[in-house]
């Protein structure tokens, strides 16, 4: 039986951050409606499911600890219907200051086991500049809660490059994390995304490349000296703890998306919902799926997408899967660029492949650009 994974988008936020681009809005009264049209959309899937197993879940957002914890629950309860594999992966993504015992009490026994919590700095000062709602110390209690009622498996995002960050203050919080031991650590730059207030501003106090660049090389050697193994671009874990959800799109495996603009990937097509809100409750109620696009790939597209997530893995590419699944040579087919780039130290030769090194991440998009 194959395989699959889950993801489902809750776009409520008590407020919107600076710097976000993502769909989520904080009129809460809108809640009990979309959750209603989350329930037909999961019963619309019934025979995608009827030949797979879910091993992993993601509710993601948004901020899906800012809705009640019962619609989260009940959403359980809805997916429950179909195979759940015993030891399935169950992420809820979380905001400081929006957990309580009795919240986290109701995420474990609707079977979440693992929380990832946006921290982004442990500076308040940034915190307020990014227009997070939430202290460092709203964080430590909430991480402290968490732990007391029994979540073993925690994620916690931290974001370097932002407003006012200096070497020193992104070392304290590179600190404040590890010193909790949390099985998992995810860092990105921040983007200046259009259309975001930080986009408009002029008068950002943002490090310089340089120092952008002296923190993502520290992040890397200080976590591995912390004992966490970096196996994606961005994303570090103690040994057993790589996020399986996440893993599932980098090795292009499949995945249903539900909500709000939510993707899909499955039986080798991709698939993606409507980012309209009115569009998506009107869809539902009349029993549509709130598709508005599907396609399915070219070989090449495909065998393009199978690269770039590929080499964004600690474990690298596997030429002999990419050559039975596209019938291309990569080696051949990348001959000169492979030479230079083994060359100069960014990528080395594993047991299946390539893989970038750490010199090869911290140039990624340039050497992915180059070789596709
Ligand atoms: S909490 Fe997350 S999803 Fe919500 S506005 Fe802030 S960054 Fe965006």
């Amino acid at each position: 039986m194959k395989h699959c994974g889950i993801y489902i988008h809750v776009p409520f936020c008590l407020r919107k951050c600076q710097y976000c681009d993502f769909i989520s809005f904080s009129d809460f009264s809108q809640e009990e409606d979309y959750f209603k049209a989350l329930h037909r959309e999961i019963d619309l899937y019934e025979s995608a499911f009827s030949d797979c197993v879910i091993d992993s879940i993601f509710f993601g957002g948004g901020t899906p600890s800012a809705v009640s914890p019962v619609q989260i629950s009940k959403l359980m309860n809805r997916l429950r219907k179909y195979k759940i594999c015993g030891n399935a992966e169950i992420t809820l993504e979380v905001n400081p200051a929006t957990l309580t015992d009795e919240n986290l009490l109701i995420y474990r026994e609707a079977g979440i086991n693992r929380l990832s919590i946006g921290l982004q700095s442990a500076d308040d000062r940034e915190l307020r500049e990014l227009g997070r709602l939430h202290s460092v110390k709203d964080f430590l209690n909430n991480y402290a809660a968490a732990r007391r009622a029994g979540f073993s498996n925690i994620n916690v995002d931290i974001m370097f490059g932002i407003p006012l960050q200096t070497m020193e203050s992104f070392q304290r919080t590179l600190e404040v994390v590890c010193d909790l031991k949390p099985e998992h650590i995810s860092a990105y730059s921040l983007i200046l995304e259009e259309g975001t207030p930080f986009s408009e501003r002029n008068d950002l106090e943002l490090p310089d490349e340089e120092t952008e660049q002296w923190m993502y090389e520290h992040l890397q050697s200080f976590l591995r000296t912390r004992g966490y193994f970096q196996y994606e671009i961005s994303n570090f874990a103690q040994k057993g703890f790589a996020c399986r959800h996440n893993l599932k799109y980098w090795r292009m495996e499949d995945f249903i998306g539900f909500g709000l603009a939510a993707h899909s990937f499955y039986g080798g097509l991709r698939y993606a919902n409507t980012a309209n809100y009115s569009d998506y409750i009107r869809r539902l109620s009349l029993g549509e799926k709130p598709v508005i696009q599907s396609e399915r790939e070219s070989e090449e597209e495909l065998f393009q997408d199978a690269v770039i997530t590929g080499l964004r893995l600690n474990e690298g590419i596997d030429i002999s899967r990419l050559k039975e699944c596209f019938r291309i040579d990569f080696e051949k087919r990348y001959s000169g660029a492979l030479e230079r780039y083994l060359k100069s130290g960014h990528l080395v030769r594993t047991e299946k492949g390539y893989a970038l090194t750490r010199e090869g991440f911290e140039i990624s998009n340039y050497i992915l650009s180059d070789l596709l």
